[in-house]
């Protein structure tokens, strides 16, 4: 039977590279074809074929009220006749750049782009215009959207040179980047003693989210904020997962350490494409029209994008989101443990608020080094167990899950069972 998700799959796979406009929502590393969504409401998506699921990708990350939230909708529909785009400033811009502002701490400016990826790699300009330094230095395992300079990762081993991790990066640009593992203090030290005073920036995912869920260390983040700080490079803070998530004023406000440079993305733009970068006055004074680091976007600051992020920001605050949400947190915690426990190969819950991560592993991860290979391996029946019960996880092993307001605690209770089910017939 061809069902209709095959068939737009095999005109997809025509027009479009794999059939997807990201590699993440390919099914290559679980095998199978992608569902291609045609709906999505609360904590619920469904497929072409009006197969039902529910949702614990969230669109990987944007959707902290669940789909299709009735205010964010309402907020999207009333700007969205007021006009799609001015290319001039509008009050929305303001209304939401204060918003940040007042959010996160050390942030006086901030400056709206369309993704995350611009923000990253705009944050990584300032911080060059501004030091007049060209050494980045990045983590292994963090990912900070596809700019050229950052899509550079290393094995293990020492402090390496950055290899580009794509084809048409250039191996003299990548040669301006260093790639650390994460939670190793001793290298991090070692490479401030030898380059310190030519690192620009160093960025890191505080809550390291795109490779498993590595939490760090303090101690960890507090070196990195001390070698900054010493060196004059800045510490930028990627925020686009981590922002408005984990709590008002992101992983900043968790661990208690300000960065020079903040990156955001996903919730702030409520579903809609949005990005934004930020820092103090004096940083911010360096981007054009102010100073002379370049970065400018036709869709910058979009009215309707702008609208969609306020909506959610302010639903955040009126429904006490984030103990709701460490709540639903807790209690899949707490289901689970038990379930994990009795798995017959080793498994464990990593979570900090609504990230959770299945680590299909034994023992604590805290850097991609310490990942183990085979469990993208074990994860393919997992994630076609849970499918097959109506469940919708990432396609890969190595992905979070997102709880949204939108999951109710017998929703989360059925995960639980469902992934009771499947590990158990393993
Ligand atoms: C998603 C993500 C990005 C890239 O954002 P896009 O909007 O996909 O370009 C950057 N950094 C982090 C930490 C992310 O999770």
């Amino acid at each position: 039977m061809t069902t209709t998700n095959a068939a737009l799959y095999e005109r997809a796979i025509r027009v479009i590279p794999g059939g997807v406009d990201s590699p993440v929502r390919a099914f290559r590393a679980v095998g199978g074809t992608p569902k291609f969504f045609a709906e999505a409401q609360g904590a619920y998506v469904t497929d072409a074929d009006g197969v039902r699921y529910l949702d614990f990708v969230g669109s990987w990350g944007p959707l902290i009220l669940g789909h299709s939230h009735p205010v964010v909708v309402k907020a999207v529909q009333e700007a969205a006749a007021r006009g799609m785009t001015y290319g001039a400033p509008c009050r929305g811009e303001v209304d939401l750049a204060e918003k940040v502002v007042a959010a996160y701490p050390g942030l006086e400016q901030v400056r709206f782009v369309s993704s995350g990826t611009e923000a990253t790699m705009s944050a990584i300009r300032l911080a060059r215009g501004a030091t007049g330094r060209d050494l980045i230095v990045k983590f292994s395992g963090c990912y900070h959207g596809h700019a050229d300079h950052l899509l550079v990762a290393a094995g293990s081993g020492l402090v390496t040179h950055g290899q580009p991790s794509s084809a048409g990066v250039p191996a003299d640009f990548a040669a301006l980047t260093r790639v650390l593992p994460l939670d190793d203090d001793q290298k991090l030290k070692a490479l401030f003693a030898s380059e310190g005073q030519k690192i620009a920036a160093v960025i890191i995912e505080p809550i390291p989210a795109n490779n498993g869920l590595l939490l760090q260390r303090l101690e960890f983040l507090q070196l990195l904020r001390k070698l900054t700080q010493e060196s004059g490079a800045l510490l930028i803070f990627d925020e686009v997962i981590s922002g408005f998530r984990v709590g008002l004023g992101g992983a900043a406000a968790l661990y208690g350490i300000t960065p020079d440079l903040a990156t955001f993305g996903k919730i702030i733009g409520g579903g809609m494409p949005v990005g934004a970068y930020g820092g103090s006055r004096q940083l911010m004074k360096h981007i054009a029209p102010e100073g002379p680091v370049y970065q400018a976007g036709t869709l910058s600051g979009n009215p309707v994008a702008m609208a969609a992020g306020l909506a959610t920001l302010k639903v955040l605050h009126e429904e006490k989101a984030w103990a709701r949400l460490e709540d639903l947190g807790a209690q899949l915690e707490a289901e689970l443990a038990p379930v994990l426990k009795s798995a017959k190969a080793p498994c464990g819950l990593v979570r900090v608020g609504s990230i959770a991560w299945i680590a299909l592993q034994a023992g604590v991860v805290r850097s991609a080094e310490a990942l183990d290979n085979g469990a993208g391996e074990r994860y393919k029946p997992i994630f076609h167990g849970l499918l097959e019960r109506g469940i919708y996880t990432a396609p890969s092993a190595y992905e979070v899950m997102f709880l949204s307001l939108a999951h109710t605690p017998a929703e989360i209770t059925r995960f639980v069972t469902g992934l009771g089910e499947v590990l158990a017939g393993q």
